[in-house]
């Protein structure tokens, strides 16, 4: 029998129980990102996601990072850095998003992306949806237009993707853990 593409790349990707707090299951890509072929396969899986011409890669720091200029590349995009809140040595707009105790803050250059620009959003893994949420809003401020999201992973039962979905986002996802 021959694997089917989801268990290629989920057989890559390590669990590490009660990190890096008890009770979270940790979805680690490092041991993905160290196989030629995962790495090749999770990315050419993300391409092969997307629909329609795509103009810019945003990719969510950190983890974000690795796949947006993979992906970047294969669609002939460029590559749009959403980071952490002071990070960004230019003038920039902020999104925040509440975390299970208190905020957190994305940015990026406010000069990104000229209106109307297709982005696409890419991140390692969505589970709350809370960081993919307020990088939509964030971009959308900035006049982009989202409406495709890819991750390596979703956890479906945090809700994030459908969240996603409701704000008008194609969501795709290479393996799901319940
Ligand atoms: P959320 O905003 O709740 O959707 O969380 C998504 C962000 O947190 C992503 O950037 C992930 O890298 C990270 N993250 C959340 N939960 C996990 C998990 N169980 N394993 C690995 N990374 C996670």
């Amino acid at each position: 029998t021959t694997e089917s593409a989801a268990d290629a790349i989920r057989r890559r990707i390590r669990t590490i129980p009660d990190f890096p707090k008890p009770g979270i299951q940790f979805r680690d890509i490092t041991t993905l990102l160290l196989d030629p072929e995962g790495l090749r396969f999770a990315v050419e899986q993300m391409v092969a996601s997307v629909e329609g011409p795509i103009d810019l890669v945003a990719g969510i720091e950190a983890r974000g990072f690795v796949f947006a200029p993979a992906v970047a590349l294969a669609l002939g995009a460029g590559v749009l850095l959403v980071r952490k809140d002071g990070k960004l040595p230019g003038a920039t707009i902020a999104e925040d998003y509440a975390l299970e105790y208190g905020t957190d803050r994305i940015t990026i250059h406010a000069d990104a992306c000229t209106p109307g620009a297709r982005v696409l959003l890419v991140d390692d893994l969505i589970a709350t949806g809370g960081t993919a949420r307020a990088a939509v809003r964030l971009l959308r401020k900035a006049g982009a237009t989202v409406t495709q999201a890819a991750f390596v992973i979703d956890l479906p039962d945090l809700g994030g993707a459908d969240a996603l979905r409701g704000d008008g986002i194609t969501v795709r996802s290479l393996v799901a853990y319940e």
